[in-house]
């Protein structure tokens, strides 16, 4: 599937009604800290900037307000990003608006206001359907607004987005579960899976420093995610982000004091995917030999000297894993003495 090309704009914590306990956008974007009219003053002009290249370049697309909540933002300043997107669509730059908001920011008369313009797509930063973990975290909100304004967005007949975040304070792998699971019957068209990291700054660094929170391994946040994404592929919801967007801010030595941060984290949990998939194959395979189905061909477990995993050419790299991860988990845990990932238009497991 193609992916739409969005330009974004930041306004880094415009509009939110509190700093987050685990936000600080000025060290996700690089972004200063501005005051309102200038955070408005620089948006509406990056607007005109990404309008001026999409026509020069031909390539429409989406124009994304993004890092704060953008629905509520002060009425005039709603209006003046508004404004300039929309002359932008009707010049043909932009196909429509999207924005991030704060479930709690979609009730009232707002969404008559945005009525008025090309808005497309809205995304909900929900951050998790659990209440416990809602609470923890500070959010301000319960799960049942989050389902309101999912329903609202919905009935308003826009494409839907919500963002979620592992690992977030108080969560189990239970609660993440059950908050993936809400999402499912949600049915949003697409989500943003998103590590909980430790930044400097935030109420969260100071938890961290007093022992009071302790991030996710690595390990821990990409096999949550890999449990999330097999239920949001096999509900035909897209995945439209894993990780953080690379930015060299994030990199600045003291800008992420701990947490499962990794530059390719999407990869990571596509390869854990593959992992799975291919084990639930054998576990299979192994189910049918001590059920004696395949009586006659000796072991109990499918030990064979060899394992062909096929796939579709552009999963070939997901399949084998990162520095081949995956091809020796297979030879250490089956006891298979080669593995060969190969091409074919469809997942396929053979052994012999
Ligand atoms: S609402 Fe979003 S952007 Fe605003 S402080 Fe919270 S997490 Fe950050």
């Amino acid at each position: 599937m193609k992916r739409p090309v969005i330009y974004p704009v930041f306004l880094p914590q415009q509009g939110c009604p509190f700093r987050c306990v685990y936000c600080n956008q000025h060290a996700v974007t690089g972004l200063p800290e501005r005051a309102p009219s200038d955070a408005v003053t620089h948006g509406v002009k990056a607007v005109a900037e990404h309008g001026r290249r999409a026509l020069e370049t031909g390539r429409p697309g989406e124009i994304a307000f993004y890092g704060g909540t953008f629905t509520a933002l002060d009425r005039e300043s709603l209006r003046a990003l508004l404004r300039e997107a929309a002359s932008w669509t009707d010049r043909g730059a932009f196909t429509g608006i999207r924005f991030s908001t704060r479930p709690d920011a979609l009730e009232g008369d707002v969404l008559d206001l945005l009525a008025e313009y090309p808005v497309r797509t809205v995304e909900i930063g929900a951050q998790s359907l659990d209440d416990a973990v809602l609470e923890a975290s500070r959010r301000g909100y319960d799960a049942a607004r989050v389902t309101a304004a999912c329903r609202a967005v919905r009935e308003w007949g826009r494409r839907l987005g919500l963002q979620l975040m592992v690992g977030l304070p108080t969560e189990t792998e239970d609660r993440w579960r059950r908050s993936v699971l809400r999402v499912v019957e949600l049915a949003p068209d697409f989500v943003r899976l998103y590590p909980t990291l430790v930044l400097s700054g935030t109420m969260l660094a100071r938890w961290y420093r007093d022992g009071r929170y302790r991030p996710l391994e690595l390990e821990e946040a990409v096999d949550r995610c890999a449990w999330a994404a097999d239920r949001f592929d096999k509900a035909g919801i897209a995945i439209a982000r894993m990780g953080l967007h690379p930015d060299p801010a994030l990199d600045a030595p003291g800008a992420v004091l701990s947490g499962p941060r990794h530059p390719a984290f999407g990869h990571l949990v596509r390869s854990r995917q593959w992992r799975r998939r291919v084990d639930a194959a054998l576990e299979r395979a192994a189910a049918r030999w001590n059920g004696g189905s395949q009586a006659g061909q000796g072991d109990a477990e499918p030990s064979p000297a060899s394992l062909e995993v096929h796939a579709p050419p552009r999963r070939l790299s997901e399949v084998m894993g990162p520095l081949r991860s995956n091809v020796s988990h297979w030879k250490d845990r089956w006891g298979f003495r080669q593995v060969w990932v190969q091409e074919a238009d469809a997942f396929r497991v053979r052994f012999q």
